[in-house]
């Protein structure tokens, strides 16, 4: 028990954390691009902001939520997706009283009990991105562009654009009765989840992947024919947008989010081939700020899940540069080297280099063994003659030369081995 980490978790070992921190790094700076700021909140809420803000009737809510009574016998959850606690964030930090929008991001970790056999992890993580205060259709055009982006940045190709909208508090409940006047005489056919879906959440049947649900998905009413004219306005104004920004798409009519509180514009982007499926997605959601006791403030966003994000990369043999060992490594001849060797270690990192040593008192040939395993650039060796004498002798690893370097001299002359400033990109 002690060593294995809970069902449902992993560890990100060094060489997988670098792929993360790539990752990472191009959500960031594609975010600084776009003009949205970090928001980090807290990994836990109270429990009632996520039964409102993800909605009750959801499998989240209903199934999956780590909720817990805290030592006060306080209810919170540990958060199952990222926006309710941005939307709470954005109330209680007043940020609809400044310029909108407020376009934020986020990247962190989510936890949701689900069943194991599907292979999701009960820890995972996202990022997202929220924009709040505009209706505009060319910010949801901005929204799906900054998604589409990013896993252009991280270099997946292949992947889908599924476009919809799921009308307004006007035009839905409408289509939800055709929906509803659809399903009835075949209530019966349907799986077992979506018998309790169809009376309190008709539309996200549209959305199981069971057989006989989605086979009976597609002779159902399409949302887009109940369109009302702005909502029908709007779903145009996005189409034209994302074609002039260069981004294809297909419009799904039964590209569903069935929570009130989603509206219009409904996006997936999907991986290709048989093990595809979704790999990240968004939409507006103008009622939730107001739902969580807000203003009525428009708003717009996608989450992508990060650990789907990594296998798509892998399966498409997309990784990072192997990691680079230390530049220097400083070695010592003799035991009475070592304060010295310590002293130089020091200034060389303060200098910006990387540098490292052997802590296990290795001979001076196991510690030039060991400085190849690390991948070092170069040694530097420091013996009673080198500190007698005021300098210390540098060997190149890869060429096997040997230089002899004043001490005063030495980070001015490791500085020319510096690998150019690369842009890793994989
Ligand atoms: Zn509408
Ligand atoms: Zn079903």
């Amino acid at each position: 028990m002690l060593t294995s980490s809970p069902r449902g978790t992993t560890d990100i070992l060094p060489e997988e954390a670098r792929r993360w921190q790539w990752m990472e790094a191009v959500a960031r700076s594609l975010c600084a691009r776009y003009g949205y700021e970090e928001i980090r909140t807290p990994a836990f809420e109270h429990t009632e902001l996520f039964e409102r803000g993800v909605g009750d009737a959801t499998d989240i809510v209903e199934k999956e939520m780590y909720t817990f009574l805290d030592r006060s016998q306080r209810s919170l959850t540990l958060r199952p997706e990222g926006t309710a606690g941005v939307v709470r964030a954005y109330l209680q930090a007043r940020l609809y009283s400044q310029p909108q929008p407020i376009k934020l991001y986020y990247i962190g970790p989510m936890f949701r009990y689900g069943r194991p056999q599907s292979g999701r992890l009960r820890q995972f993580h996202q990022f997202g991105v929220e924009a709040f205060g505009s209706e505009a259709a060319d910010l949801d055009a901005e929204v799906i562009t900054l998604a589409g982006d990013f896993f252009q940045s991280l270099g997946l190709t292949g992947l889908e654009l599924h476009l919809n909208s799921v009308g307004c508090a006007d035009c839905r409940p409408g289509y939800r009765q055709e929906l509803v006047q659809y399903l009835t005489p075949r209530v019966g056919e349907l799986c077992e989840t979506c018998r309790s879906r169809y009376e309190r959440n008709p539309l996200r049947i549209l959305d199981c992947k069971n057989e006989a649900c989605q086979s009976l998905s597609v002779g159902a009413p399409k949302v887009t024919s109940f369109l009302c004219p702005k909502c029908a306005a709007h779903l145009r104004a996005v189409e034209n947008h994302l074609r002039a920004s260069g981004m294809a798409y297909v419009l799904d009519p039964f590209l569903v989010r069935g929570l009130d509180y989603y509206t219009s514009t409904a996006f997936e982007i999907m991986l290709p081939g048989e093990a595809g499926g979704s790999i990240g997605g968004g939409g507006r959601y103008d009622k939730l700020v107001e739902v969580c006791g807000g203003p009525p403030t428009p708003a717009v966003g996608f989450a992508v899940g990060l650990e789907r994000t990594l296998l798509a990369m892998k399966q498409q043999g997309l990784t990072p540069a192997p990691s680079r060992g230390p530049l220097v490594f400083v070695a010592v001849a003799a035991p009475e080297a070592r304060a010295a060797a310590w002293e130089v270690l020091c200034a060389l990192r303060r200098a910006g280099l990387n540098a490292d040593k052997d802590f296990l008192s290795r001979s001076l040939k196991a510690q030039m063994k060991y400085a190849d395993r690390l991948g070092a650039r170069l040694a530097v060796i420091l013996g009673p003659e080198e500190i007698a004498g005021g300098w210390v002798t540098v060997r190149d690893l890869q060429h096997g030369i040997q230089d002899r370097v004043n001490r005063d001299e030495l980070i001015g002359y490791l500085q020319q081995f510096l690998p150019d400033k690369q842009v890793e990109n994989k």
